[in-house]
């Protein structure tokens, strides 16, 4: 059925309901599988908990992030569906500009949903897009989803990987196998936000504009400075910093209601 979508533009909610048509619409294309609406929907839960912004400790991972990004040896860009409905246009030049390949890595894992993928991202400015068909030849060792499958040009034999809206599974997997991770994810307590080097807890849509910016930056810092920030960053305190803040928000809204 095809149907239109109308939202009035001063609604409350018009930033979050048109992220959700950019979702249902990628669903649509194949982009993005029905699991991963439903994967946003936690998102968002966790997204009002911090109030809809970046909080200072997600900023704090964010320049950790690049930083680890920019020192690495082999940087490479895992994209999932979401990811590549939400920020297209961004995670592409994100890539250009870290010079990062993105490499799709998909849960539910069809061949017609790399396809549509890869073809999305061409069609943002992507020069070349990894993991596609055969060439996502190697198998990551103890891990049984279909994220297991990667490329030998990319994730295979990357030392730092990001990773936004990753599972828990292969987020550990790649830690085994020597990775330093970063992953992007709303929830603090997920086993993916657990595991990672670097956690930055905050919505894709917010953080890879913010990595853009970012990295502008900090590419004219020299390699001493960034190893500096990249040392002082501690993720279980930044995770701490996160979980008190919005523990703290919660009392402030109960309060309120008293
Ligand atoms: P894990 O496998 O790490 O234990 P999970 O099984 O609870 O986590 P998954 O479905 O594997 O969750 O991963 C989806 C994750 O992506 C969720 O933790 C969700 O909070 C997060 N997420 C969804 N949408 C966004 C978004 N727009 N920005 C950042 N994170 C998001
Ligand atoms: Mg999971």
């Amino acid at each position: 059925m095809i149907y239109h979508f109308k939202i009035p533009k001063n609604h409350p909610r018009a930033e979050s309901l048109k992220i959700r048509i950019k979702l249902i619409k990628a669903e649509r294309r194949n982009i993005v599988a029905k699991a991963g609406l439903i994967a946003h929907g936690r998102g968002e839960a966790f997204d009002y908990l911090i109030g809809e912004k970046t909080i200072p400790p997600a900023l704090a991972a964010t320049k950790a992030a690049i930083a680890a990004m920019l020192i690495a040896n082999r940087p490479v860009i895992s994209v999932n569906g979401n990811t590549a409905a939400l920020v297209p246009k961004e995670i592409v030049k994100l890539s250009k500009l870290l010079n990062a390949p993105l490499e799709i890595n998909l849960f539910f894992r069809t061949r017609k949903r790399e396809e549509a993928i890869k073809k999305w991202l061409l069609k943002h400015g992507a020069d070349e897009v990894l993991g596609v068909g055969e060439n996502a030849s190697m198998i990551i060792p103890e891990l049984f989803s279909e994220r297991r499958r990667v490329d030998p040009k990319g994730i295979y034999s990357a030392d730092v990987v990001l990773v936004p809206l990753e599972d828990g599974d292969r987020t550990l997997a790649l830690k085994k196998m020597g990775k330093f991770v970063i992953a992007i994810d709303l929830n603090p307590l997920s086993r993916t936000a657990q595991t990672a080097d670097i956690t930055i807890v905050d919505n894709i849509v917010r953080v890879i504009p913010n990595m853009i910016k970012i990295t502008k930056r900090m590419k004219k810092l020299p390699k001493e400075k960034l190893k500096e920030i990249l040392i002082k960053f501690d993720n279980k305190k930044n995770l701490f910093y996160v979980l008190s803040y919005m523990i703290n928000r919660l009392k402030e809204m109960a309060i309120k209601n008293e």
